[in-house]
C-alpha cells in the first residue's frame, strides 16, 4: 500500500495527504465554519496531525477558545486580534498534548480569561511515555465529564473522553448539534492511540459517549469539519475493530513482536510512522489481554470487573 493509498482512505495518517492540507492551509486568518463559531489554523503541521492545530472562537457577544494551540506567537497574536476586544468567558483545552495547550497561558494574561480543562497528569502517568506533553498545563477550572459550561445558545456539555490521552475533553454545543472533537476524532485521518497514556478500551468507549449524543458536526482539533459526524464514527470504529481483528489473528499464530505485526499489517507505510505504527499495534494486544483476563476472570464465575482506566 502506498502513501498516495493512505491519503485517499482517510483513516491512516500520511505525510503525503499532510503536506497536501498544508498547501491549501490559511494560517493566522479567521475562517467562519458556522453561526458564531469561526477557526483560525496555527502553522505547526506533523506527520500525523495533519494540517495544524485549530483554535476555534465560539459565541457572539462573549467568546470561548477551544484550544488554544502551541506556544507560538503568531498564532497568539491572530487568535487575540480575532477576538477584537470582546469578551473571553473561558479558554478551553482538550488535552495537553503540546500541540493544544502551551498557549493557554499567554492567551489568559492577553485575552484576561480563565483556562478550562480536565486537569494534568498525575507524576505516575507521565514516567514512561515520551509523548509531547505540555508538562505545565494546569487549569484554572477543572472540569470533569457531565459538567455544563456557558448558557443559551453557547451552552456547552463537558465530555470526558480518554483513549487518544487520559485527560481528553471534548464540548459538545447542543444548539448547533457540534461536537468539538479535539484529537480524539479528526477530519483528516484516525488519531494515535499509544500506550501507557493511550488507551485503545478507553477510546472506545469514548467514541461510543460522542455517538450516543448524536452530533451532526464534528469540529476536531485537526483537519476540516466533519460534516457526517455519525458515519465518520461509525468510519472509524470499523476501521478500529478490522485492526484489532488483523492483530489478534497475528497473536493466534504465535506473532507477537510489534515490530513484525507493523511489517506485516503496515505495508509499505512511511518510515516516518513506523514509530506511530508500532505504538497503535500495543494498543491493539493491550486490548486483546485485557478482554482475555476479563474473560478469565468471568470464567471463575466472579462478577467481572471495570475496564480499566487510565484515568478517573
Ligand atoms: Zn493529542
Amino acid at each position: 500500500m502506498t502513501d498516495q493509498t493512505y491519503q485517499s482512505s482517510g483513516l491512516v495518517p500520511s505525510p503525503v495527504a499532510a503536506k497536501a492540507l498544508r498547501a491549501k492551509a490559511v494560517y493566522g486568518e479567521p475562517i467562519a465554519v458556522a453561526d458564531g463559531i469561526v477557526v483560525l489554523m496555527a502553522d505547526n503541521a506533523k506527520d500525523y496531525t495533519g494540517p495544524g492545530t485549530n483554535t476555534y472562537l465560539v459565541g457572539d457577544d462573549a467568546l470561548w477558545v477551544i484550544d488554544p494551540g502551541p506556544d507560538d506567537a503568531e498564532h497568539i497574536d491572530a487568535v487575540v486580534a480575532a477576538v477584537n476586544g470582546r469578551p473571553v468567558e473561558g479558554i478551553l483545552v482538550t488535552h495537553n498534548h503540546l500541540d493544544h495547550s502551551p498557549a493557554a497561558t499567554p492567551l489568559k494574561k492577553r485575552l484576561d480569561a480563565p483556562v478550562y480543562g480536565y486537569g494534568g497528569l498525575p507524576e505516575e502517568l507521565l514516567h514512561g511515555s515520551d509523548e509531547d506533553i505540555d508538562p505545565n498545563f494546569v487549569p484554572d477550572r477543572a472540569l470533569m465529564g457531565g459538567e455544563v459550561i456557558g448558557s443559551g445558545r453557547w451552552r456547552l456539555s463537558v465530555l470526558h473522553t480518554p483513549g487518544h490521552f487520559p485527560n481528553h475533553l471534548c464540548y459538545h454545543l447542543a444548539a448547533q448539534d457540534i461536537v468539538f472533537s479535539g484529537d480524539h476524532v479528526m477530519g483528516w485521518s484516525t488519531t494515535v492511540i499509544v500506550p501507557p497514556l493511550g488507551n485503545l478500551a478507553n477510546y472506545l468507549d469514548s467514541l461510543e459517549l460522542i455517538a450516543q449524543v448524536g452530533p451532526v458536526r464534528l469540529m476536531p482539533s485537526h483537519g476540516d469539519p466533519v460534516d457526517n459526524a455519525v458515519s465518520r464514527i461509525d468510519e472509524i470504529r470499523s476501521h478500529r475493530m478490522m485492526r484489532q481483528q488483523q492483530v489478534e489473528d497475528m497473536l493466534h499464530r504465535g506473532i507477537t513482536d510489534p515490530v513484525v505485526i507493523v511489517e506485516e499489517l503496515y505495508e509499505g507505510l512511511t518510515p516516518r510512522l513506523i514509530e506511530a505504527a508500532r505504538g497503535c499495534v500495543a494498543a491493539h494486544i493491550e486490548l486483546y489481554q485485557q478482554s482475555r483476563s476479563q474473560a478469565e476472570r468471568f470464567d471463575g464465575g466472579k462478577q467481572a470487573q471495570t475496564r480499566p482506566h487510565n484515568l478517573g
